[in-house]
Formats: C-alpha cells, structure tokens, sequence
C-alpha cells in the first residue's frame, strides 16, 4: 500500500547487474519455442543444440596447395603420381617415393603425411624434388579435427551470429528452433512529453526515449510493444503501468527520482511490487530501479535520454536476454587508450560518451550532462570512468563499453 521502505539499497553497478541476472535466472519463464528458416536466424536464440552431422573436416584435407609426400621420404626427388583438385573424391594409396599434385582442401590419400607447400618443390616433368624436410602432419587439417560427429557445435542457449549461422548452413540445418522473441513494454511517462509528431511548446519535449528504448530493445533481440505516453497521476499511471506488465518485461522511462511527481515507484508498490535496488552509484542512471510485480519484472530507468540509454544496457538488456532464452548475457567491455588527457569528478561510476577515433584511440565527448543527445549521436562508445580515480593521461587506458 505504498509503504516507503526504511532503507533503500544503494548498488555498485556491477553489483546492481548481477542482481539482475541472479533474479531473472532464477524465477524466468521457459521461452516457447519456434521454427525459422536459416536466413531468419540471425540474433534468434537457439533454442537446442547444434549437434555436428558429420566429423568436420570428413577427410583429412590439406590446408596448401601444394604436395601430399610420406614425411620420411623427404629430403629427396620423388615421382609425381598426378594430380587432385578440391571437389575431387579420395585418390588411391600414395606409395612411399611419390608425390601427388594437391590442391588447399582436397582430401590427403592414404599413406601420405605431410604436406609441402608449391612454393617449395622443384618441378622436372614427372619428377619433384623437394631440398627441405616436412615434419609428418604438416599442412594437414586431420578428420574430425575442427569437430567429430555428435559433437556439439553451438550450445541451446546462444544468440546467433555470421560464425552461428555458417555453422547452422554447414551441419545442413534451414530449419532452426530459436526462443520466442521477449515482448517488452515500453512507458514513457511525464507531464512534459508530447508526441513525436506533435509541436511542442516551448517547455514541452518530444518522446524520444520510447523510440530510441524500441531501438535498444529490437537490437537487443526483443520485440519493442510501446504503449501511450502516461502523464504523472496515480490513476493514469497505475493503469499503464498494468497494461505494462501483461507482457514478459517492463520497461518505464522517467518519474523514478525524488520529485514529487515521480510516482512510478509507489504506484507499482500499490500493485505488489517488490524492488531488488533503486539506486545504483553511476551517473548518468543513479535513480535506477529494478522490481517484480507478480510474475513479471520491471525496470524504471531515469528519464533523461542519456541515462536511460545507459541503464538499459547495463541492466535491463541482460533482463531481456535471459527472458529471451540466452543462457549467458555478456555485456562486452574493452580497454581503450586515450588520445587525449581525460578528467572526472570521482565519487561515482560515470558512463560518459565517448569516440573511438580512425586511429583507435579514445576521445571523451563533451556533453551537457544525461539530456545532451545531440553529444551522445556524436559518440560511439560509453567510456567507463571509476568513482575513485580523478585523471587519465593521454595514452593512459579505460573501460570501455560499445554504444549499441
Ligand atoms: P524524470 O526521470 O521523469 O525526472 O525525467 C527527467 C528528464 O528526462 C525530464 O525532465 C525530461 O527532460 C527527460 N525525459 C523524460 N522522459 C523523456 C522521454 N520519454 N523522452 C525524452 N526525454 C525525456
Ligand atoms: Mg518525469
């Protein structure tokens, strides 16, 4: 009945994630299960596993083009038995003195070991003499060395990229059970937002975080479902906010800080929820929250486009991904050097937009704080400052995380 709690937990963000994940993992929904033709497949998630059909390579094959030989006939002039392309069916038994013409990814003939490479034969019409010793196995990719039959190639479990997908085509699967698609809600709310399509007055803004948040989440490999912007009462918001958690998860943009219409917390409270944190020691995103209401989660992220943007990456993505039927959300984090010197006010965890340049260095990008859109288009990264660290020289190192 919309109880304030007597302490508010208060998380690192790492600490926040984890959370996250812990709860999803341990309370979500097996996701249905659904059938699509292999070009469909990319970013679904694999919902069995990928068992290998046959040994990979079938055959040993040679990884050069070049000579197939018995390693111990080398150095030496051996007789040249003829000649193999890729695509041709297994030749006979290579007799010890011979050599046979191959090609990169015909299969080797029985009897020969090793591989010498074209560059390093001396041809004489039927003859080839080779100055150098092979050491048996050299150039040879062996049968069942990339994968033996049975094996599995790609766990259930595992969002599918390019490599997945070659995988899939090369074990002869078109037909591929992935996950259902997680429906998420979208909700925007606060009194100032109007339409995209609207004109606003001049305190007004435009509902750019139920588009770019739909982005966000289709990227993520969910579908976006964005409801109608929801002004700050009780009455309105409880309603959208029920409308919200019919679906697998919702996400509710803005009205989650200390203001006096920030009502989204204790109405979602009147409707059961629980909240694992509502705070997390970053900037932009510190008023993040993160629930269960029922049998659904819920996040409401703060409603400035930057933090939101953060916030649904570090901790309503990996909510999505596991909902979605992954089996390990990664979120990805490099080491970038800056080009320049770099400054910030320690104290917290800042996610700040940043730049990757052409020659690879990272550049902070100036911004007017978590509202600065126009700064977060001119970047494509997140830098990931450390809230007891002040300075960084140029070529000193920082985490760094992508811009989805
Ligand atoms: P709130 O978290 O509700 O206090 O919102 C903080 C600020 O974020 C507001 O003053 C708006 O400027 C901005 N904001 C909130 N919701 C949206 C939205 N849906 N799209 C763009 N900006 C928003
Ligand atoms: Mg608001």
């Amino acid at each position: 009945v919309g109880t304030t709690p007597t302490k508010i937990p208060v998380l690192d963000w790492e600490e926040a994630r984890g959370a996250v994940l812990k709860a999803v993992q341990d309370a979500r929904p097996v996701p249905r299960i659904e059938e699509v033709e292999l070009p469909a497949a990319h970013g679904r998630v694999l919902a069995q596993d990928l068992k290998a059909d046959r040994d990979y390579p079938t055959l040993a094959r040679s990884l050069r083009d070049g000579f197939a030989v018995h390693a111990s006939d080398l150095p030496g002039t051996l007789a040249v038995m003829g000649e193999l392309r890729a695509g041709e069916g297994l030749a006979a038994r290579l007799p010890p003195g011979h050599a046979l013409e191959i090609m990169t990814g015909a299969p080797i003939p029985d009897g020969a070991d090793a591989v010498v490479m074209v560059e390093h034969v001396e041809r004489d019409g039927a003859k080839v003499t080779i100055a150098q010793q092979a050491s048996a196995g050299q150039f040879i990719n062996p049968q069942g060395a990339e994968a033996a039959a049975g094996n599995t190639l790609i766990p259930a479990g595992t969002r599918l990229d390019a490599s997945h997908i070659a995988a899939l085509a090369m074990a002869g699967h078109w037909h591929v059970k992935v996950f259902r698609k997680p429906s998420i809600a979208i909700l925007s709310t606060g009194d100032e937002l109007v339409g995209v399509q609207e004109a606003p007055e001049p305190h007004q803004i435009r509902n750019s975080n139920s588009y770019a948040l739909a982005a966000l989440v289709e990227a993520a490999g969910g579908t976006a479902v964005i409801q109608p912007i929801a002004r700050d009462t009780h009455s309105e918001l409880k309603s959208a906010l029920e409308r919200g958690l019919e679906h697998d998860l919702l996400l509710i943009s803005g009205g989650v800080s200390a203001g006096k219409y920030d009502l989204v917390k204790p109405c979602l409270r009147d409707l059961g929820a629980h909240f694992a944190f509502e705070r997390v020691r970053i900037q932009p995103g510190q008023p993040t929250a993160f629930g269960r209401a029922g049998s659904k989660f819920v996040f409401g992220l703060p409603g400035n486009p930057g933090s939101s943007m953060v916030t649904f990456q570090l901790f309503a993505r990996p909510a999505l991904e596991l909902l979605g039927g992954e089996s390990q959300p990664v979120l990805p984090i490099l080491q970038a050097a800056f080009e320049e010197p770099f400054k910030h006010k320690p104290g917290l965890t800042r996610f700040l937009p940043a730049r990757f340049t052409a020659n690879g260095l990272l550049k902070h990008v100036a911004w007017q704080g978590s509202s600065d859109i126009p700064a977060l288009a001119r970047a494509n990264a997140f830098l990931i400052a450390d809230h007891d660290r002040e300075t960084w020289n140029a070529g000193d190192t920082i985490r760094v995380m992508l811009k989805p």
